[in-house]
């Protein structure tokens, strides 16, 4: 008696896709000819037969199918007759012709094919991540809800779910594990039970915030803040509020920290940095006042901050070696600026999806 798992049926004239055949064989033959028994078929009529032959009880079925080139060898009525008595079943279709069209792709995914590929090395691929379906487990086991396999263990449902039926239309599932309703039930399995994805925090917290470089074209100054407690200056800007664009956070944050009105001209920078508690989003705007005549700053202390001034770069470096400025980015941007860096355009920056 042999150890297989899977039932293998390759419906495949020798004549169709020739080198991908002998490819096939050559892996059922070197990797997989244990756990499969293999049954090769040439004429449809007899892969048919050989489908409608196996009882319930048999062992899983695996398909390999061509479209096709003979009125013998079509794919098709097989895909049909075998998705009409299950879904249990998994069937692929080896076809370059259907991967280059999507039409044709669309119709065979609706017919309720499992797998459409050209790759032998991806069928392989799958042969690996199906076969452990095939052994058996000890309680407690489930039952997929929408093929009715039984006994399965925890990860092989987890395995077997979205495998056989990530295409299934929304239906809505009772799940075994928690009697909760899912219309989505691979997902369900891997947000609310995969131990490993239940530890993080479903979405990452995402700080943002906008910060400016303006500078002055009369004199080249650029415009710093004056932090309180004595923090040291530094670029306008803070934190994007929930709704806020990020252009406008720069421009409430700079009138509320510097008391300066900007038009924001284009971008510097942009930071993403992901952390273990939250991910970090920073953009380095470059901007001019709105009004060069009337950019006073502001220097009536308020909780924003102590003031603001119009620095030179030379100032910004006597600062910087006096351990007056809260960190060395202002230093560095206006440098940057000074020495003519690139400044982008905004539009890198959409404010939409499309
Ligand atoms: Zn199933
Ligand atoms: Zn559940």
């Amino acid at each position: 008696m042999s150890s297989a798992l899977f039932d293998l049926v390759l419906l495949w004239s020798p004549h169709e896709s020739e080198t991908d055949y002998p490819e096939l064989q050559n892996l059922l033959k070197t990797e997989f000819s244990n756990q499969f028994n293999i049954h090769l078929f040439t004429q449809t009529q007899d892969a048919i037969k050989h489908v409608e032959s196996k009882s319930n009880s048999s062992l899983p079925v695996i398909v390999i199918t061509k479209l096709g080139m003979t009125d013998e060898s079509l794919g098709e009525p097989l895909i049909e007759i075998i998705r009409h008595r299950n879904k249990s079943t998994f069937i692929i279709l080896h076809s370059h012709k259907v991967c280059a069209d999507p039409n044709l792709r669309w119709y065979f995914a609706e017919l309720g094919v499992n797998m459409i590929t050209e790759y032998v090395t991806q069928i392989r691929d799958v042969f690996q991540r199906l076969l452990p379906l095939g052994q058996s487990h000890p309680k407690p086991t489930y039952t997929c809800p929408y093929c009715k396999w039984t006994s399965l263990s925890f990860s092989q449902l987890y395995t077997h779910v979205p495998l056989y039926h990530t295409n299934e239309g929304a239906m809505s599932i009772k799940c075994e594990l928690c009697q909760q309703s899912t219309r989505n039930y691979a997902v369900h399995l891997h947000e609310e039970h995969d131990q490993e994805h239940r530890q993080g925090p479903k979405a990452t917290p995402l700080y943002a915030f906008a910060l400016v470089v303006c500078q002055r074209k009369r004199d080249n100054r650029f415009l710093v803040v004056q932090e309180s407690g004595s923090m040291g200056f530094w670029l306008p800007g803070g934190r994007v509020e929930v709704g806020e664009q990020l252009d406008k956070a720069a421009e409430r944050e700079t009138l509320e920290e510097a008391g300066v009105r900007i038009r924001i001209t284009g971008v510097l920078k942009i930071e993403f940095t992901p952390r273990s508690d939250i991910n970090r989003l920073r953009i380095i705007y470059f901007a001019e006042p709105l009004d060069e005549d009337n950019c006073e700053p502001k220097t009536v202390p308020d909780y924003e901050s102590y003031g603001a001034m119009w620095l030179t770069y030379e100032q910004t470096v006597q600062c910087s070696t006096k351990g007056q400025l809260r960190g060395n980015e202002p230093l560095k941007w206006f440098k940057y600026v000074t020495q003519n860096g690139a400044i982008h355009p905004l539009s890198i920056l959409s404010k939409t999806e499309l």
